[in-house]
């Protein structure tokens, strides 16, 4: 029922986990697909792997690069409808512990990042009277976490930025929303013990940790037409863990 057909779309750290089935399920809807991320040849393997897709080396923690990843991704494409910003990283410690680097770094990637692309991708989508914006948030950034100063931070950040953007850019028909993911099964959440899991999925509803492919339907409803009349707003898919 999803149509992406003829739609050309750029996805953030998507050589693997959350950002590789967001990039997956686009093209299966018909998308064309730029994957960025941090090592070349990763990106292009998955690429390879998922079809109608190129991958591009970006690390979106430098603002001259991800300008010049959406110059380079327009002039392959011809355009670019549909951005999503998924590169995300962790530097988890207690605040007394935390370093102004693990701050910083958290930032620029999960943060800066997205408003340096959004600002980057705008024009373009402004001309053509269409856009889709989608920020990979998350649930911390909505109620915090522990250890997490730096990453709720930016989560909250990007949750703001997506709201200022969809008021500034509505007029042109470009739509700005945010995901909020709960747990997912990725390499991020592979560092938890299984009694960490365990606990987690206790505190979940449906009784389960996510699976990228959860974030990637959610991803593919706002980028379609099913949600033209949906801007600035937060998707929490979390299998009802914050409600
Ligand atoms: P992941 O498995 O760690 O994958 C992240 C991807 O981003 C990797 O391919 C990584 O490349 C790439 N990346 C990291 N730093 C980058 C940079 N500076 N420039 C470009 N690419 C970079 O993470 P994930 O779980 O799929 O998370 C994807 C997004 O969902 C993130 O924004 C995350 O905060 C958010 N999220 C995840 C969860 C969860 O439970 N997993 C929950 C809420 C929100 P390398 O492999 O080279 O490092």
């Amino acid at each position: 029922m999803i149509s992406l057909t003829g739609k050309t779309a750029l996805v953030t750290g998507a050589a693997r986990g959350i950002g590789r089935s967001i990039a997956e399920t686009l093209v299966a809807c018909g998308a064309r697909v730029a994957i960025a991320d941090l090592d070349l040849a990763s990106a292009e393997k998955t690429a390879q792997e998922i079809g109608e897709a190129r991958g591009f080396a970006c690390d979106v923690s430098d603002p001259a690069a991800v300008t010049m990843l959406i110059q380079t991704v327009e002039d392959a494409f011809g355009s670019l409808d549909i951005l999503v910003n998924n590169a995300g990283i962790t530097r988890d410690n207690l605040m007394a512990r935390m370093k102004d680097e693990d701050w910083d770094a958290v930032m620029a990637v999960n943060l800066r990042s997205a408003f340096v692309a959004t600002r980057a991708v705008q024009r373009g989508m402004m001309k053509r009277r269409f856009g889709r914006i989608i920020n990979i948030a998350s649930v911390v950034g909505i109620m915090g976490n522990k250890g997490q100063a730096n990453y709720s931070a930016s989560k909250a950040g990007l949750i703001g930025l997506t709201k200022s953007s969809a008021k500034e850019l509505a007029s042109r028909n470009i739509l700005v929303n945010a995901i909020a993911p709960g747990f997912i099964q990725t390499a991020m959440t592979d560092k938890l013990s299984d009694e960490a899991k365990a606990q987690l999925a206790a505190q979940i509803p449906l009784a389960r940790l996510g699976e990228p492919k959860d974030i990637a339907n959610a991803v593919a409803f706002l980028a379609s037409d099913l949600a033209s009349y949906i801007t600035g707003q937060v998707l929490v898919v979390d299998g009802g863990m914050v409600m």
